[in-house]
């Protein structure tokens, strides 16, 4: 398995392969950046495999198509353009569980992100999950369970994928990167080992320590600085607006002498600096903005960000 978190699900299931017991809907949950599309695709894969039973062969023709992407038993679908996975989607899944397999073997439907489908999408879905067609292997994802209708979670084999503690993740990325990372780049992704990866491939730590340093100066007298900040916060989509997020929760934790569960633990003294800065009330009234302003964001793409981010900046300067 090229993810050492994947084994121990990975094991599980080939467990269940072995003795035929697999469930005829599987639900994986993963949080985003744990590589739980790779478990199920392996997943996929065995199911389809010609030779194999707990492990696909990787040489016979359905193995073959498979990697190619082309295998004619194997659907999926998801989340498209930030929109939910529509009934119309769904609908199409069960035109394929009841179609007849083209190699003659099983065939498999995969559902990524089932959290983002609605509730007529998933009423269409039920029913095919309660009398499932022969030889159908459907396998569901989902990031959070609680996001996911009761309806659909219930009829399902529910697994978890289990988050390795944050310094294998650390040590993980840094065996990767071959250099040494800071353990708040592996906090700040919530423990999400491809995610964290990806946040310093990507040069979004630089972008980070960046957007804070510029923080902490609009924050200090005379206040300058507002539109380049705001200008960081558009970058790296709404991930900028969660790290300051972050930042201002562990500004609170310092307030309240809880400095040992701080996301940014290498930034503690700069958090330290700026929690000094500000009262409680305002923090509070921020954080409390923030994430209202977040969510806006996110629902309603449109919106105008910048004047929205300014205008949630200048909280601070009437708040001093
Ligand atoms: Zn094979």
């Amino acid at each position: 398995m090229s993810y050492p978190w994947l084994t121990t699900v990975w094991q599980q299931w080939q467990q269940l392969l072995s003795q035929d017991r697999l469930h005829h809907a599987m639900l994986l949950i993963s949080p985003a950046g744990c590589a739980g599309d790779v478990l199920i695709r392996q997943l996929a894969k065995t199911v389809l495999c010609q030779n194999g039973v707990e492990e696909s062969c990787g040489i016979c023709h359905s193995c073959q198509l498979f990697e190619a992407g082309t295998h004619p038993d194997c659907h999926s679908i998801s989340p498209q353009d930030g929109k939910a996975i529509g009934v119309d989607m769904v609908r199409q899944c069960n035109h394929w569980a009841w179609e007849t397999s083209q190699l003659g073997g099983k065939r498999v439907v995969l559902i990524e992100q089932s959290e983002h489908m609605g509730e007529a999408a998933a009423n269409a879905l039920l029913k095919t999950l309660e009398e499932p067609p022969a030889n159908c292997q459907f396998i569901l994802t989902a990031t959070e369970l609680d996001r996911l209708l009761p309806t659909i979670n219930s009829r399902c084999n529910k697994w978890r994928l289990p988050l390795p503690p944050e310094q294998d993740v650390k040590r993980w990325v840094e065996h990767k990167l071959m250099q040494s990372i800071k353990l708040e780049a592996v906090r700040l992704n919530g423990n999400a080992p491809l995610a964290a990866l990806a946040f310093i491939e990507q040069g979004q730590d630089i972008r980070h320590q960046h957007l804070l340093a510029g923080f902490h100066q609009f924050l200090s007298p005379p206040h300058s600085g507002l539109f380049s900040v705001a200008d960081s916060c558009m970058k790296d989509g709404h991930s900028s607006l969660k790290w300051l997020s972050y930042f201002l929760v562990d500004c609170l934790k310092v307030q309240q002498g809880a400095e040992q569960h701080l996301i940014h633990c290498e930034s503690a003294p700069l958090v330290r600096q700026i929690a000094g800065q500000l009262t409680t009330v305002t923090l509070l009234a921020q954080i409390k903005g923030l994430n209202a302003l977040i969510r806006e964001l996110e629902s309603h793409p449109g919106l105008n960000d910048e004047l929205l981010i300014s205008d949630w900046l200048s909280g601070f300067i009437s708040a001093t």
